[in-house]
């Protein structure tokens, strides 16, 4: 073999799950198609859970230096206040949500991979196909034969996997983890996708207001604006184009026209004139895999299930799967000799933990899904009596639901599944009297 796992693609969710298969003492080998790390800003809402994830390898805290806890968040309806949200008191040690773009967090998590000697990270290596290897076995062909008289027919055992290059190259593990993002390369055929009409401006602009770490969410008749604070001084604006707008090239001149206009209009705020320091627009798709673990391969993050970026959850969701999978591998994979094995190291067959796999994270992206999509229903429902009914039941839910409610659901704690069910295990056991 030439690693333990293999891990396709080094997003957030392939370089999270090297950092847990480290610190599990699992060898890992990261294959990235890209000749270089990724320098689109995208998400940046990092949730408590995530946090918690991050932490088991040590860089939950420091990732929290480099970011802005949003504390707060504020929802306005054709400019009129409707109520407000306090993160306080959802999580013991992140009472918030972190807002840092993913450009730092893959960062922070390549270095801590490249640091570790259980790790390698490729890039300029892209991926074509991953087989379970396959050899006949002997023993079973004289089992299935017996004294039937038939002729022996030979039953094929996956013997770990073979990932095969664009060069022709190919590299063999004992398991295959393929994170390669909603558009790379797919393991298993897609079961379910969906399209969305809707069309969104992104702009990153130096901070020039007073909203400071305070999130805003402005829904008005003739669309949404979203706007977050970011680190060193910048805040993230994310406009929904509609009608004309939402057919328009978008080139540097319309999208800077675009964005001040529109976040005007609806905001009643100015941003600075010119191009932001980085913009993109999106038109949200939502896909999920036929199949998400089989043969010893794991698909997790958006190669598995893709979402709205609306509501923040795609790239939390990925790193959940991470840390199952990992989890699963680490239990599967150790000997009680296994020096990173504890006392409370789960061990699990890989048939169950595959069913596991499946059962645990398809639900928790289906969740996740059904979340991002309603977030962004209710948020770009337009015209003066849709919009009037929904400011009138936004205002009614944010005065009676309670905050810690509404908080806990954003910060994605409500999410079934937010944590691997094996941490819990081991988490329960260790705490457990000797
Ligand atoms: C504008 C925007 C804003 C967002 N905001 C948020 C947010 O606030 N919070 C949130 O949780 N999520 C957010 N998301 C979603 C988030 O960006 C994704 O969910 C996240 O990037 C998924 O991580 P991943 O590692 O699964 O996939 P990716 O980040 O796409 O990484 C996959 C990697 O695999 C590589 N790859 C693909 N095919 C191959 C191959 N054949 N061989 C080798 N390598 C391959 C790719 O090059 C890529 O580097 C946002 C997305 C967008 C577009």
């Amino acid at each position: 073999m030439d690693s333990d796992v293999i891990i396709v693609g080094a997003g957030t969710t392939g370089l999270t799950l090297a950092n847990l298969l480290a610190a599990a003492g699992i060898r890992s080998a990261v294959y990235e198609a890209k000749a270089a790390p990724d320098t689109r800003m995208r998400a940046i809402g990092v949730t408590p859970p995530t946090l918690e994830i991050l932490d088991r390898f040590g860089i939950g805290g420091p990732l929290v230096q480099r970011g802005v806890a949003v504390r707060r968040a504020e929802v306005y309806g054709d400019r009129r206040l409707l109520g407000s949200v306090s993160f306080d008191g959802i999580h013991s040690r992140y009472p918030f949500i972190l807002s840092v773009p993913q450009t730092r967090i893959e960062h922070l998590l390549r270095s801590a991979a490249e640091a570790n000697n259980l790790v390698r990270v490729h890039y300029g290596a892209e991926v074509v196909s991953v087989e379970p290897g396959a050899t006949p076995s002997r023993a079973d062909d004289n089992l299935r034969t017996g004294d039937s008289g038939l002729e022996p027919r030979p039953v094929v055992r996956p013997t770990g996997i073979t990932v095969r290059f664009r060069d022709g190259r190919s590299v063999n593990g004992l398991y295959a983890c393929i994170c390669s993002g909603a558009s790379g390369f797919r393991p298993f055929p897609v079961m379910r996708r969906r399209r969305y009409r809707r069309l969104f401006l992104i702009g990153d602009y130096p901070d020039t207001g007073r909203l400071g770490d305070i999130a805003r969410l402005y829904f008005s008749r003739d669309g949404s604006v979203e706007s977050f604070p970011l680190p060193a001084g910048m805040r993230r604006w994310i406009v929904q184009l509609t009608g004309r707008a939402s057919r328009t090239v978008l080139d540097e001149a319309t999208v800077s026209a675009m964005l001040t206009t529109y976040v005007n209009r609806r905001t009643g705020i100015r941003v600075p004139a010119g191009l932001p320091h980085w913009w993109s627009s999106f038109r949200p798709e939502r896909h999920e895999l036929a199949h998400f673990a089989r043969f010893g391969m794991f698909a997790a993050g958006d190669v598995a299930h893709s979402m709205s970026p609306i509501g923040g959850q795609g790239m939390n969701t990925g790193i959940a799967d991470a840390e199952l999978a990992a989890d699963l591998i680490a239990g599967r994979t150790m000997t009680p000799e296994s020096p990173a094995v504890t006392s409370h190291t789960p061990m699990i067959d890989m048939v169950s933990g595959t069913r596991l796999y499946e059962k645990v994270r398809r639900k928790a992206g289906r969740s996740a899904s059904r979340r991002a999509a309603a977030s962004m229903f209710v948020g770009t429902v337009g015209g003066v009596p849709g919009s009037a009914i929904r400011n009138a039941l936004l205002r009614a839910a944010l005065t009676l639901i309670p905050d810690r409610a509404i908080a806990s659901h954003f910060a994605m704690l409500t999410i079934p599944g937010h944590r691997s069910p094996l941490s819990f295990t081991a988490r329960t056991i260790s705490s457990r009297p000797q």
